[in-house]
């Protein structure tokens, strides 16, 4: 089971940033996150209950847009 992106978790904006947002659970930026499930903490919330449902990562596959971006660490 897979979805093309993953943006139905709960968000909320940065303090004095209202135009930005991040993961109301792990605190990961929307722009980091990308649509992503892997783009969330492993421990989030979210990622959690999704990957307990059944879906999957998308590690196979790399966003052209994303290349060289990706941070390990
Ligand atoms: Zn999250």
């Amino acid at each position: 089971m897979k979805k093309s992106y993953y943006i139905d978790y709960p968000q909320a904006s940065f303090e004095g940033q209202p135009h930005r947002y991040r993961c109301l659970f792990c605190k990961e930026e929307t722009t980091k996150i990308n649509g992503r499930l892997e783009g969330h903490l492993p421990s989030c919330e979210y990622r959690l209950k999704l990957e307990q449902a059944g879906y999957e990562l998308e590690d196979s596959e790399q966003h052209p847009a994303l290349a060289g971006t990706d941070e390990f660490d």
